[in-house]
């Protein structure tokens, strides 16, 4: 997966490394809703 450096949407620190997260499962249609990035 590709990284990227940001401000976590959870916790709010910022200059960590993001994963995008899916809010709802792919299986549930989730990949055309938003989407939030979240420290490792
Ligand atoms: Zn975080």
């Amino acid at each position: 997966m590709k990284k990227k450096m940001g401000q976590c949407q959870l916790c709010e620190r910022e200059e960590v490394e993001l994963t995008l997260h899916h809010l709802t499962p792919r299986e549930e249609g989730g990949s055309h809703l938003p989407t939030v990035e979240l420290c490792i």
